[in-house]
């Protein structure tokens, strides 16, 4: 391996341990807090349920007054949600729905399906067990216990576990704010038409997804032209504006790349030029003790070395303890060579093989320009470095929903 190519679990460990913690905390209503991070551990103040309820449509009962399948009991009040209802009478039934209070004296709601009524009476077809079809108080949560801890990262599912807790609003660490900046002569945004030799942006339309979707804030700085001053003064101006900048293009070692020089100009350049495919040229520094990571230009390069390198650096900034893409091991369908120096990350979508057992499928052409791959896949395959891969062969796969 060229000794000037850093591994990726190197370059990893390197970059989580320069991390300097978010330590600021605001404090906003549950809707604007989905993808933040949870500044303390969160408590229930109240049971949920706070009164044990029926989990479906029936009659409460209590199975001391049912002798045997069949016995018939009279009907003595009907208890719908939102309407607690009397003591139960002894030796009858109450009409009950889902998510109403039991009544004192039932121990067991009987589904309507195994009754039939007979005139104001109503037959127990099947005998419940105690406690059958009761969703007792604090089921679900008991009151005093934590049940999200500091660090997690909000999702919708907590969200609402929250309100069924009566929180409204959530402390939260405050969002860090990343600046992008989109370097080439040859990018322009879309929506105008190409000139010769023009291709449009699609970096910072994917950075910027990728960033909100973890609650993070976005300052785009638009396109900067292959210039050693116009990258300086955008440069300058993200370091003043954002916590982090992201930059894409323009870090290789072309004449027309001078996003490293200008990093070594105004800070310092920590790390430049990694043993992984695609995305070899990432450059990670400081400027204005802002981190700055300089991404390659080729669009597929710049979402693989985003989901493993900036992305857990970023939550790590942000507060989170859960930091790294979900993984899974899954079988290779295909063979393929490993390119030796790099460990490569190749777009796979998950399919069935003739015994009917999921397999990875990877798309044809792998290049790092090839966005069509991403869109294609479901997520990235890694290919270890120097392996030959065989078919069958267990890989670790990252599933594109497991990083959003
Ligand atoms: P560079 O690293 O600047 O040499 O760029 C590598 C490749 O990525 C070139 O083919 C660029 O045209 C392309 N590229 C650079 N920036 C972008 C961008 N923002 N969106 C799409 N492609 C880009
Ligand atoms: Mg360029």
């Amino acid at each position: 391996m060229p000794s000037d190519l850093i591994p990726i679990e190197k370059a990893l460990d390197f970059l989580l341990a320069e991390v300097k913690e978010n330590t600021d905390v605001v404090e906003l209503p549950l809707s604007e807090a989905n993808g933040c991070i949870l500044a303390g551990d969160k408590q229930a103040l109240i049971n949920v349920p706070e009164f044990d309820n029926s989990a479906m449509d029936g009659y409460a009962v209590n199975t001391a007054d049912l002798p045997e399948p069949g016995c018939l009991l009279p009907v003595s009040q009907t208890i719908a949600a939102g309407h607690p209802g009397d003591s139960l009478i002894k030796g009858t039934a109450a009409r009950i729905f889902t998510g109403a209070p039991i009544p004192e004296g039932c121990n067991a709601v009987v589904i309507q399906e195994n009754t039939q009524t007979v005139g104001d009476s109503v037959a127990i077809m099947q005998l419940p067990d105690v406690g059958e079809n009761i969703r007792g108080k604090g089921c679900d949560v008991e009151k005093g216990g934590v049940v999200l801890s500091q660090g997690h990262r909000l999702r919708p599912q907590d969200l609402g576990l929250l309100a069924s807790l009566g929180v409204a609003s959530v402390s939260v660490k405050k969002p860090i704010t990343v600046a992008i900046l989109n370097t080439g002569d040859e990018v322009i945004a879309p929506g105008t038409p190409l000139s010769e030799g023009q291709i449009y942006d699609s970096n910072s339309f994917t950075l910027e997804a990728l960033l909100k979707s973890l609650g993070m804030n976005v300052i785009k700085l638009g396109i900067v032209n292959d210039t050693f001053e116009e990258t300086e003064n955008s440069l300058r101006e993200a370091s003043t504006k954002a916590d982090c900048i992201i930059t894409t293009g323009g870090v290789s070692v072309g004449d027309e790349d001078h996003i490293r020089y200008v990093v070594e100009k105004m800070g310092q350049l920590a790390l430049w030029k990694l043993a992984i495919k695609p995305g070899k040229p990432f450059s990670y520094g400081k400027i204005n003790g802002k981190p700055l990571f300089g991404l390659p230009g080729n669009p597929v390069a710049v979402f693989v070395t985003f989901v493993l390198l900036v992305r857990p650096y970023l939550l790590k900034m942000q507060g989170a303890s859960d930091l790294f893409a979900a993984a899974m091991a899954l079988p290779a369908g295909f063979d393929i060579q490993s390119p030796g120096s790099r460990q490569e990350y190749i777009r796979v979508r998950l399919n069935k093989s003739v015994e009917g057992s999921t397999v990875l499928e990877a798309f044809g052409n792998q290049g790092s320009s090839i966005m069509t791959s991403l869109s294609w896949a479901d997520g990235l395959a890694e290919i270890p470095r120097g392996e030959t891969v065989k078919k069958g062969q267990l890989l670790k796969f990252f599933p594109f929903r497991g990083i959003l």
